[in-house]
């Protein structure tokens, strides 16, 4: 090839990556996913088959800020929905179809990817998708229903079991909804919560960065970020037995500026603060599990992959390294034994009551979803200075580095570290290369869920409050769509490069013009309503197609 065609290639790949980017950029002003995933939809009536764009559903802003702020207001109008509710609202159902569908799908994606990995092939992408896939099942109320995601069958000795802390508790009354209070004037009503709750403090910080970085605990910041969500769990258990109902939130997971996580959580009803406080306090999660005390193998002494076994070995001494479960068993078994953690909430605390409806409740609202498009590593943008801001990237590759070596989950690489083989252990496992996203610099130990809905917070899902916002839109238009024939198309996923799916840049700009078009139809049909001297057509809704 000579190198004139060289240059040309060149020049023509940077030219389309140009046109990507611009048409990125008009993608965003539009509110138009910036990342969307192609399928092809066939019609089984027809036999049409046509390319359509499916969102790609991020949720973080640095991945794709359109996706990321429909998400947020999604959230919005659920938090909200739930908050006050005056009547029981109705569960979903336990696996609906659409739950079924998801899981296939699910399952079909782990064979993909595992086929993939087989393959060498780059898993990114797919990857994607399983996540999105994931955060529907999530939504969908299935947490860890899917791929062993869930504890698993393993039986603990009594020692073990986390005892309930010493608290009141009410009598249990069958309801979500907390209780009413009649003012003088027979008003009634029906007061709720919303709560902060922190970690506890690991050394003195200035503008979230730590006054004495030697003296600063980075290892229990580490810990407690790994079990955080433990301990969440753990406070609506105790909160529920202390209320004596089936107490309902709406919660999410934010970053501190000392990159620590807290929860702020929105409660359906009402508690004593004192009693709150005293709940609090009572919180706490025990990690039960191998000591990492002592460092056994390091730098190029590993323990090695013994096919013929299916475990690890020291290769010094050929021992064969206790399974995990072997390893959870002489923990049992150790009467001596103490847990390798333990999470509490530190003393800061903060609890308002919030009435109905009123601007406070709004505010909380926005609040809470405030920065739900940020990962917890990400600089929130309060810039505070270059020298303040050197010492935050200075504090955060502290605590990276202070979880680098932290088993993260049974499965964790670095149990080998320990002498421990991990949970399903396979080959190719090393310390320090967890591939889990706790380690990583945009998690900082908090792998879990940024939003945490109990399961009769408004009695929807996270998909159906989106669909409910697209089916305003398509009756609104009148464009149905067939949507309630949900077995007439058939979706296949576009592979990345077919010629049929189009470039990416075309297919953005393709996107921004249907949302043109459909913004224009619902601006005549607005202003035909407004000209009827009707209500309108909910002013302020946004088109979210
Ligand atoms: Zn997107
Ligand atoms: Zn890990």
């Amino acid at each position: 090839m000579g190198e004139e065609v060289g240059r040309e290639l060149r020049a023509v790949r940077g030219a389309r990556l140009l046109t990507r980017e611009v048409a990125e950029q008009v993608a965003i002003t539009n509110g138009v996913c910036i990342r969307p995933i192609p399928y092809r939809r066939v019609d089984s009536l027809t036999g049409v088959a046509e390319v359509v764009s499916v969102p790609c559903g991020a949720t973080l802003e640095s991945k794709c800020p359109p996706c990321a702020k429909r998400g947020r207001q999604v959230r919005r109008a659920q938090c909200r929905e739930g908050w006050h509710l005056e009547a029981e609202p109705v569960a979903p159902a336990e696996a609906s179809e659409h739950q079924r569908s998801l899981i296939e799908a699910r399952a079909h994606l782990e064979l993909q990817r595992d086929e993939a990995v087989h393959a060498g092939v780059d898993t990114a992408e797919l990857d994607a998708v399983i996540d999105a896939v994931d955060r529907e099942i999530q939504a969908a109320g299935m947490v860890g229903a899917v791929a062993g995601r869930s504890g698993g069958g393993r039986v603990r000795s009594t020692r073990r079991r986390q005892d309930a802390p010493d608290l009141p508790r009410r009598l249990r009354c069958d309801t979500t909804l907390g209780r009413t209070f009649t003012g003088s004037d027979g008003k009634v009503f029906r007061p709720s919560m919303f709560v902060t709750l922190t970690l506890p403090s690991y050394g003195r910080v200035r503008d979230g960065v730590p006054v004495d970085p030697g003296g600063y605990d980075y290892r229990r910041a580490a810990r407690d970020a790994l079990h955080f969500s433990k301990l969440i769990d753990r406070f609506v258990q105790n909160l529920r037995r202390v209320a004596g109902f089936d107490v309902q939130y709406f919660a999410s997971v934010e970053p501190q500026r000392r990159l620590a996580p807290h929860l702020h959580i929105a409660i359906r009803g009402t508690l004593p603060r004192a009693e709150l406080r005293q709940i609090v306090a009572a919180t706490y999660h025990q990690v039960w599990w191998p000591a990492v005390d002592e460092v056994r193998f390091e730098g190029d002494r590993l323990p090695v992959w013994s096919a013929e076994i299916g475990g690890y070995v020291d290769s010094d001494t050929g021992e064969v390294l206790p399974t995990w479960d072997e390893a959870l068993d002489r923990l049992d078994a150790d009467q001596e034994a103490d847990p390798l953690h333990v999470v509490r909430f530190g003393v800061q605390f903060d609890a308002q009551g919030v009435l109905v409806g009123s601007r406070d409740a709004d505010q909380r609202v926005r609040y809470l979803t405030k920065y739900l498009t940020k990962s917890l590593g990400e600089d929130l943008g309060d810039d505070a200075g270059p020298r303040a801001n050197a010492g935050r990237r200075a504090h955060a590759a502290r605590l990276v580095e202070a979880l680098r070596f932290e088993p993260c989950s049974p499965g964790c690489a670095n149990w080998l570290r320990y002498g421990v083989q991990p949970k399903g252990a396979k080959s190719g496992m090393v310390p320090g290369r967890c591939r889990s996203k706790a380690h990583r610099a945009e998690h900082l130990g908090y792998a879990g869920r940024r939003v945490l809905v109990s399961r009769k917070w408004s009695g929807r899902t996270m998909g159906e409050h989106k669909r409910d916002r697209r089916a305003w839109v398509l009756e609104a238009l009148g464009l149905d769509e067939g949507a309630a024939d949900s077995c007439r198309f058939v979706w296949l996923r576009v592979a990345a490069g077919d010629p049929e799916a189009g470039s990416a840049a075309l297919r953005l700009l393709r996107e921004v013009a249907r949302k043109q078009r459909w913004r224009a139809e619902l601006e005549r049909l607005r202003a035909r309503a407004d000209a009827a001297g009707g209500d309108g057509l909910g002013l302020g809704v946004r088109v979210c197609a």
